[in-house]
């Protein structure tokens, strides 16, 4: 089972100065700043997944690529811009997708066939996802004999056959250079199987599943029970945007050959409480707001209920009291004093118990990661890009060891040369 790490341009400077909070006055974000295949010595991830919509800044997600890179991503393609010679192990692949949850609310796919597959091929993509479009509403019940299915739902999906069937097209009459792969949509299992039988019929064997993010693992599950029981013996699934990721190995024995993620990621500095992985659970990250990044305390501070000289003293004492905890100069309890001082400043919820459990274990003492070992308690402290990034970047490479470790128990669950049934348990292979 393969993991391909979305792309939207989250990077890290190295020059970043922890301690002075300044960085390189030569830093080239292009030139210095790096990607989190770059930082792991031992690998992050096994592809990348690139984003039409994303590059495009499309709906929501303007602003993540300026002008002049998405100009060079197109001149110079994916591999080069992404300087994938920088990750350690054979070359990771880049996936390219349309981004279907940025155009989600148009009534049709934004893009046609032949610009999908130009911007495909200007970027060099090893693989190339057909165009899609998401169903959001996800309703079993319309798999009862005798429901009628809104008009709206199998609109979208005979769409995003139609478009399946035209780029496979396109692909195989003009030979292009990357392997296709067709997006099964659907609103229940047997819609989804529905849609896996026709892409199989026109010629699909990688098939992409869409459509999963909002839904929970049960019905990932029963989704994909039913592909299951339509799937040819050489047709692999790819899980686009998988949020659930407890069921990797049940995915895995239903075909799933690979999937994206960007949960490891994002909860770093999305999540209320689990910002920080360990292979045994994860912990709160301490909160250590600037306070001129800090709309609530600067309106405070504004209308002259907190005096901005104690606010500024009380976030360095925070910075000053962590480093020294790190370095065993302080005890427990007087850190959390010194934190507890300035969230009741920044009138936030108390969070001295969550705090006590993660400076009592210390997790980024004994995580073995490239970030941690590199800038350590920093990385706990919630404050910033660059360490909320990098805390993001530890997240996904513990994800990633994780699934690397189930992979290669399941590959000996299930040796080579067993039955058929057996055989199909076993880790399809993902490209070359
Ligand atoms: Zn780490």
């Amino acid at each position: 089972m393969k993991y391909f790490l979305p792309d939207s341009q989250d990077l890290v400077d190295p020059s970043f100065d922890f301690d002075r909070e300044r960085r390189s006055t030569t830093r080239l974000r292009q030139r210095d700043d790096l990607y989190a295949h770059e930082i792991f010595k031992d690998g992050v991830c096994d592809g990348l997944l690139v984003s039409k919509g994303i590059v495009d800044g499309f709906g929501a997600t303007g602003g993540r690529y300026t002008l002049a890179q998405r100009q060079r991503l197109l001149r110079t393609g994916a591999p080069d811009f992404f300087r994938i010679e920088n990750a350690p192990g054979a070359k990771l692949p880049i996936m390219g997708d349309c981004g279907a949850f940025t155009y989600v609310n148009e009534e049709v796919p934004p893009y046609s066939v032949d610009e999908v597959t130009e911007f495909y091929l200007d970027c060099r993509f090893d693989f190339g996802i057909s165009v899609d479009h998401v169903i959001l509403a996800y309703r079993p019940e319309f798999d009862e004999p005798g429901a009628s299915i809104p008009e709206e739902l199998r609109k979208r999906q005979d769409v995003t056959l139609e478009l399946a069937r035209q780029f496979l097209a396109k692909q195989q009459g003009e030979r292009l250079p990357f392997t296709p792969l067709g997006v099964a949509q659907g609103w229940s299992p047997k819609s989804y199987a529905h849609s896996t039988r026709e892409l199989q019929k026109m010629g699909y064997r990688y098939i992409a599943v869409g459509g999963m993010v909002p839904l929970k693992t049960p019905d990932i599950l029963a989704s994909l029970e039913a592909i299951d029981s339509i799937r040819g013996k050489d047709t692999r699934l790819h899980l686009l945007g998988v949020t659930r990721t407890e069921q990797l190995g049940a995915f895995a024995r239903m075909g799933v050959a690979s999937f994206d993620s960007t949960s490891p990621l994002r909860q770093a500095f999305k999540d209320d409480k689990d910002n920080y992985y360990t292979p045994t659970r994860t912990y709160t990250a301490i909160r250590i707001p600037q306070v001129e990044g800090n709309p609530k305390l600067q309106k405070r501070i504004m209308a002259g209920k907190v005096s901005q000289e104690k606010a500024r003293e009380l976030e360095k004492g925070c910075m000053v009291a962590m480093r020294r905890f790190d370095a065993g100069e302080v005890d427990l309890e007087s850190t959390l004093d010194v934190l507890q001082r300035y969230d009741e400043l920044c009138d936030v919820a108390e969070r001295r118990e969550v705090y006590r459990e993660v400076l009592a274990d210390r997790p980024w003492k004994s995580c073995p990661c490239d970030v941690c070992r590199t800038i350590g308690h920093h990385v706990i402290l919630f404050r910033g890009a660059e360490r909320n990034r990098r805390r993001g970047f530890h997240n996904t490479w513990v994800f990633y060891k994780e699934l690397q470790r189930d992979v290669e128990a399941a590959a000996i669950a299930a040796p080579r040369g067993a039955s058929s049934r057996n055989a199909r348990t076993r880790l399809p292979e993902v490209g070359t």
